[in-house]
C-alpha cells in the first residue's frame, strides 16, 4: 500500500477467530477488517455510513438471522457478500448461495487462494458498479440538460411565433411582455427605436406603458433619449411616442431610478444594425441565473428581428401613404380614408366636411420664380395644413397644386372658419427660396354633409370642386361653400400682385 492511501474496508460477520485470522492474513496490507459479532450485526444506520468492499458472512450466523435482517443485507447494493460455509452439516447448493445475493461461498477451512479469488471478483464487480453508477449519473445529467434545452426551445418558439404573427410594434411588445414574464417577473416593458434623420440626428420612436402619469413619462423619455445617444453615438433630433397597453391590466410602477438594478437594458440588433433598445423594468431586481440570462438574450434577438420587420413594414406603409414632396398623406391614402369617414358619418349620424384647396396662379409662380421655388411653396402649404388641422382631421395632397382636408364631426360653419384661417395663414406666409421672397394664395371650396345624408365620395368631391371653381371665378384667394354661394373676396397682397404682374 502506498503512503497516504487509506486502507480498503472489509467486514466480517459472525466469523470464528481462526477464519477471521486466515482471511486477515490472506488480505494482507491495504485492508482493514472490521469484525461484527454474530449477536451484534450492523444496523441500517451502519450500512448507510460505511462502504466496505466486501462482507464475509458466517453461514451459521446467517442461518440464525431473522429474515428481516437478512433482507436488509441482501438489499444493500453498496458491497459484495461472500458466505463462509462453516456449518458442519451438508453444504448448501451453490445456486442457493448465489440466489441469496452472495458473490460466492467458501468452505472452511478457508483456503487462501479462494479468499484472494473472492476479493479479486469483488473488486471487479465494484469497479463495474462504479462505471455503471458514473454512466447513470452522466445520462441523468444529459437528460436534465436536454429537458432544459427543450423547455428553452419551446419558450423561444412561443416568443418567435407570437412576435412574427404581428407587424405592429406595440402588439409585439405587449405579447413579449406576457411571454417574458414566464422567464422573469416584469413590471413593464419599454422600448425605443431610432433611425438616421435630418442633419445627422436621429429620429426616434419611444414605446411607453399605458397608463403612465406625465412626470414619469417625461423621465422615461429623457432616459431613452440618453440611451439612444449612448448606444448609437448620435443625438435624437425628433421623436414620437407610442404606447403599449399593459397586458396584465395592472398599473405599471413607471418610476425610474428607484432601483437601477431593476432595469435591464438590451440593445436591439438586426445583423450589424443597432436600431433600438428594450428596457425591462423588473420591479424586484433578483440576479438572473445563467440559463435564464441565455434564454433572455436569445428571445431578445428573436424579438429584434420581428420588431425590425414591423418597423420596415410601417416605414413602407408611411411611404406608400404619404407624398414625397410635402410629406402629408397622398391621394391613395385620402381615397381610402374618406370611405371610412363617410361610413362613420352615415352610421353615427355625425356631420362631415371636406375642403379642397388649389394654389392661385401657380403656373405663374413656377414660371417667374422657378419650379424649385414652386416646390418650396407646396411644401410650405403642406406644413401649414399639418400644423393647423386637428389630429382627427386628415390633410392630403390631392395632386399637383391641389390639396384636400377631411374634417370629421365638423359642420359647414366650422369648416368655413377653419378654411378662412388656413387661407389667411397661407396668404401671410413669406416663402424664401435662395435670396428671393414671395407669397402665394389659395382658393378653397368647402362641401359639408349634414347628419343623415347618404352622399357618396364622388358626390362629396364634386360639391367641393364646384365650390372651389366658384372661389376661382370670384377672383381667387377666397373660401366658397358648396351649399351657400356667399364668399368674401379679398384683394391679393402686394407681393402676389407683383408676381401676377
Ligand atoms: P389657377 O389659379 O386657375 O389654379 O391657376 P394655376 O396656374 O394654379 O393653374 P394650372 O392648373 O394652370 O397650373 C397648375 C400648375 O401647377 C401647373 C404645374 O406645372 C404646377 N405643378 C403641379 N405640380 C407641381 C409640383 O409638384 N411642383 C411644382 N413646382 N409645380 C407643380
Ligand atoms: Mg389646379
Ligand atoms: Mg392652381
Amino acid at each position: 500500500m502506498k503512503r497516504g492511501e487509506r486502507p480498503e474496508l472489509v467486514w466480517g460477520l459472525g466469523l470464528a477467530q481462526d477464519v477471521l485470522a486466515e482471511i486477515s492474513a490472506a488480505l494482507g496490507e491495504g485492508y482493514f477488517m472490521r469484525d461484527w459479532p454474530a449477536d451484534r450485526p450492523p444496523q441500517k444506520r451502519d450500512l448507510t455510513r460505511a462502504n466496505p468492499l466486501l462482507l464475509w458472512i458466517s453461514q451459521t450466523a446467517w442461518d440464525a438471522y431473522p429474515e428481516k435482517n437478512r433482507r436488509t443485507l441482501r438489499d444493500w447494493h453498496a458491497s459484495q457478500r461472500v458466505l463462509i460455509l462453516d456449518n458442519p452439516g451438508p453444504a448448501p447448493d451453490f445456486e442457493d448461495v448465489l440466489e441469496q445475493g452472495f458473490l460466492t461461498g467458501i468452505r472452511t477451512p478457508v483456503a487462501r487462494h479462494k479468499i484472494k479469488d473472492a476479493l479479486f471478483r469483488a473488486k471487479e464487480v465494484k469497479s463495474l458498479y462504479d462505471d455503471i453508477y458514473r454512466m447513470t449519473q452522466e445520462i441523468m445529467l444529459e437528460r436534465e440538460i436536454l429537458a432544459r434545452k427543450t423547455d428553452q426551445i419551446l419558450f423561444l418558439n412561443r416568443i418567435l411565433t407570437r412576435a412574427s404573427a404581428s407587424l405592429d410594434a406595440a402588439s409585439i411588445l405587449r405579447h413579449a411582455q406576457e411571454d417574458l414574464n414566464i422567464l422573469l417577473p416584469i413590471d413593464s416593458l419599454l422600448a425605443a427605436f431610432w433611425q438616421p434623420g435630418e442633419k445627422g440626428e436621429l429620429e426616434a420612436e419611444i414605446f411607453l406603458p399605458q397608463p403612465l402619469d406625465k412626470a414619469h413619462e417625461d423621465d422615461w423619455i429623457e432616459y431613452f433619449l440618453q440611451q439612444a445617444h449612448a448606444l448609437s453615438g448620435a443625438a435624437v433630433g425628433a421623436y414620437q411616442i407610442g404606447y403599449v397597453k399593459d397586458a396584465s391590466g395592472k398599473t405599471p410602477e413607471g418610476k425610474l431610478g428607484v432601483n437601477p438594478k431593476s432595469l435591464l437594458l438590451l440593445p436591439l440588433r438586426a445583423g450589424r444594425d443597432l436600431f433600438g433598445c428594450l428596457c425591462i423594468n423588473r420591479g424586484r431586481g433578483e440576479a438572473l441565473g445563467k440559463d435564464k440570462a441565455q434564454a433572455l438574450h436569445a428571445s431578445v434577438n428573436h424579438l429584434a428581428l420581428a420588431l425590425k420587420n414591423a418597423k420596415l413594414y410601417s416605414e413602407i406603409k408611411v411611404q406608400a401613404d404619404h407624398d414625397g414632396l410635402t410629406r402629408i398623406h397622398n391621394r391613395r391614402s385620402f381615397d381610402e380614408h374618406i370611405l371610412g369617414e363617410l361610413s362613420r358619418h352615415q352610421r353615427y349620424n355625425i356631420p362631415l366636411s371636406l375642403m379642397m384647396l388649389d394654389v392661385d396662379h401657380f403656373k405663374n409662380v413656377n414660371d417667374l420664380m422657378g419650379h424649385q421655388a414652386g416646390d418650396v411653396a407646396l411644401r410650405e402649404i403642406g406644413r401649414i395644413l399639418q400644423q393647423t388641422v386637428r389630429n382627427s382631421d386628415m390633410a392630403a395632397r390631392y395632386g399637383g397644386e391641389e390639396f384636400v382636408v377631411i374634417l370629421p364631426q365638423t359642420t359647414e360653419e366650422q369648416a368655413w372658419l377653419l378654411a378662412e384661417r388656413l387661407r389667411e395663414k397661407i396668404e401671410a406666409k413669406v416663402i424664401a427660396h435662395g435670396e428671393r421672397m414671395f407669397q402665394v394664395t389659395v382658393s378653397i371650396g368647402v362641401a359639408a354633409l349634414k347628419p343623415g345624408s347618404l352622399e357618396k365620395r364622388e358626390e362629396l368631391l364634386e360639391k367641393a370642386d364646384q365650390a372651389l371653381y366658384r372661389a376661382k371665378a370670384s377672383g381667387r384667394n377666397v373660401v366658397c361653400l358648396s351649399g351657400d354661394p356667399r364668399f368674401i373676396p379679398k384683394p391679393a397682397p402686394a407681393a402676389v400682385q407683383a408676381i401676377l404682374g
